[in-house]
């Protein structure tokens, strides 16, 4: 029977996407050679702010014909500020790709590593260990609404929150289906049902109706400030976490915080169903700051990727490059936000050596 090829887009972007995206590639070929996929990669140069600058948009037109034939989407980091504005760039294509492409689901893993200082006293590695899931489409990111009386003493402003059935009950259903698939089997409902008294009471009789088809897992249904003093207090709690777009936009943020350096966070922006490509991107921008010195962590980029292997049935490919990285991040050699000297290469040339 012969395998199946893997089309896979690979966006390097701006800064230090630049630096990374060979790295992720890197470790891409040799998982590819030593669990014999095909994976065929479409490097491409738009969706970056130097094609902004020559052709004066981000994208060319045809962008959503040129992927919509892919499996997934590897993406390294937007934006480049000095010259193009930041809405400008995330407006003209991750969003583009995040809405066109329903990637309704957010997804980052966080996990303390050996090896990596963790800014919370006391917390030992594999003890931080969950998923945040952020509803990506709707919730409290919406247009509508507007300023009254604008000016005067008078002065109203309005912003809706929208949230529907299909769209709660999707994200839902992939969190339980999450947690159901884990050890502990538990998911934790992100809320404010005491304070925001009609959209998230609504939002956890979803969560109980959704949840009655996984018996398994347990439901805990924690308000959004608590919640967010236990990620730092209790981060052993947590195991898969659901959250509405704002709650789960700070979530994804503060989760992946505790952990360490920004160099490390993978995520994910998914569409489950496989309609459209799903997109693999690291947390952290194109860090104009370190770019062109060799010297950002690839590890992100690189975990990124074994998530989108995750994600495309490739489990054993995934689990080995995790295994490389968890090496390396104790043995070395580590790029200087690990304390290290080592460059982008080197730190992805080692991880490489190990799958
Ligand atoms: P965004 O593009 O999401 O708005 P940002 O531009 O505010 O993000 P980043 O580009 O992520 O921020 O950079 C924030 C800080 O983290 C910078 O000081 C940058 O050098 C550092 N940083 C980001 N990524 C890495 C990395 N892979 N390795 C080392 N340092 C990094
Ligand atoms: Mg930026």
């Amino acid at each position: 029977m012969s395998k199946k090829t893997l089309k896979i887009a690979v966006i390097p972007g701006d800064g230090i996407g630049k630096e990374v995206m060979p790295e992720g590639l890197r470790v891409l070929k040799a998982a590819a050679q030593r669990f014999d996929l095909a994976l065929d990669f479409h490097e491409i140069e738009w969706a970056s702010c130097d094609y902004y600058l020559a052709k004066g948009q981000m994208m060319p037109d045809d962008w959503k014909a040129q992927l919509s034939g892919m499996d997934a989407i590897l993406f390294g980091a937007v934006g480049w500020p000095q010259t193009v504005p930041d809405h400008v760039s995330l407006w003209g294509s991750l969003l583009k790709f995040r809405r066109e492409f329903d990637q309704y689901i957010n997804l980052r893993p966080v996990r303390l590593f050996d090896g990596v200082p963790c800014p919370l006293a006391g917390r030992k590695p594999g003890e931080i260990d969950y998923f945040v899931v952020r509803e990506n489409t709707e919730g409290e990111y919406t247009n509508l609404g507007g300023v009254m009386y604008a000016g005067t003493e008078r002065e109203i402003v309005i912003q809706e929150t929208v949230m529907s059935r299909f769209g709660a009950d999707r994200v839902l259903k992939y969190a339980f289906e999450l947690a159901n698939s884990r050890a502990r089997k538990h998911l934790t409902v992100a809320t404010k049902s005491n304070g925001i008294a009609i959209s998230m009471p609504w939002w956890d009789g979803r969560a109980d109706a959704v949840g009655a088809d996984f018996p398994e897992v347990t439901i805990d249904k924690q308000h959004i400030d608590i919640l967010s003093a236990r990620f730092v207090l209790q981060p052993g709690r947590f195991d898969v976490v659901v959250a509405s777009n704002l709650f789960g936009d700070i979530l994804s943020d503060l989760g992946p915080a505790t952990t360490g350096t920004i160099g490390l966070a993978p995520s994910a922006n998914l569409n489950p169903e496989r309609k459209f490509p799903s997109l693999f991107e690291p947390v952290h921008g194109s860090a104009p700051d370190i770019y062109g010195q060799n010297i950002a962590n690839p590890v992100a980029m690189i975990w990124s990727a074994a998530l989108m292997l995750d994600f495309l049935g490739q489990r054993a490919a995934h689990d080995a490059i995790l295994k490389a990285i968890e090496r390396v991040l104790v043995e070395g050699p580590r790029t200087r936000d690990l304390g290290g000297q080592a460059s982008t290469t080197e730190m992805g040339e080692a991880i490489a050596a190990l799958v």
